[in-house]
């Protein structure tokens, strides 16, 4: 947010502005899922697991790779936080800036959602969304943005002027993460990593560029789906935000439980195996 100008705009500033944009990452040569054999898969899918994320709180479970996940809506409007992990080693997991980079700021059908450096492969690709309709509003808002880094009780204390909030989703992760791998709870949040967030409706504002969120368009039945590219450990909370159309970081707002569902395909789709970490050698330059 840029509030104050102090400088005096050159002579061709206008001509500097109107220069056209270029996509960052263009895709065309990113290696693509076969989408139709994924979707073919869903045809005949058995469910392995079921669980529910209670609200300000979160949960972990396990999809091993080639099964699909759900995360469903069940008695109302909720967001999700969700981090994603290498389930055989935390340190590689979900990172939101470069997925963000390579599919743009909200993700959906066919996207895939890729890990840190310097494994940078694809670890999870959306195989369905039940608010696809969606698309982007009038205000630029669109669902499941890989955005937002979490709401945490780092930012309230500051924003607040020191009050303590225990059910941030950055709090939920760190408890629900040391309660699966029996880490303390300081090491267990220095896993924590910025989420995608499920069913957040969020935008950028037009004339100052702040981060904004609105009530989710989510409703009951509604869910999110896709496939585990390696086997992954995931883990998400239930946003003391709710349905985040006022705020977060409290116990005011309507919370409800949200449903996961892990499924196991008849068959692997044809040809596929987990990706293999990314080629770069590592050298950087340096024999
Ligand atoms: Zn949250």
């Amino acid at each position: 947010m840029k509030t104050l100008s102090m400088c005096v705009p050159p002579a061709d500033a206008a001509a500097r502005k109107a220069v056209k944009p270029t996509i960052c990452y263009p895709t065309a040569t990113l290696p693509r899922p076969d989408l139709p054999s994924y979707l073919a898969l869903r045809e005949n899918l058995r469910p392995v697991e079921a669980l529910t994320v209670q609200p300000r709180e979160a949960a972990t479970w396990e999809i091993p790779a080639g099964h699909f996940c759900r995360i469903i809506c069940t008695q109302g409007p909720q967001v999700g936080d969700l981090n994603l992990f290498n389930a055989h080693q935390l340190d590689e997991r979900l990172y939101t800036g470069k997925t963000r980079a390579l599919n743009g700021t909200h993700v959906g059908l066919g996207d895939q959602l890729f890990s840190n450096f310097p494994y940078l492969r694809p670890i999870a690709t959306i195989t369905h969304d039940s608010l696809d309709w969606y698309g982007f509003d009038e205000f630029g808002g669109a669902v499941h943005d890989v955005i937002g880094t979490r709401c945490d009780p780092y930012t309230h204390n500051l924003l607040s002027h020191g009050d303590q909030y225990h059910h941030c989703c950055h709090s939920n992760l760190t408890r629900a993460l040391a309660d699966k791998t029996g880490l303390p709870l300081r090491q267990a949040e220095a896993h924590v990593h910025d989420v995608l967030n499920v069913f957040m409706c969020t935008g950028f504002t037009k004339d100052t560029g702040q981060y904004f969120m609105k009530a989710s368009p989510v409703r009951p039945g509604d869910y999110l789906e896709f496939f585990a590219e390696i086997d992954l450990l995931a883990c998400m909370s239930a946003c003391p935000g709710g349905d985040c159309s006022a705020e977060h970081s409290s116990d005011s707002a309507a919370c409800y439980p949200m449903k996961v569902e892990v499924h196991a395909p008849q068959s692997l789709p044809e040809g596929w195996a987990p990706p293999a970490w990314n080629g770069y050698d590592r050298s950087h330059g340096r024999g």
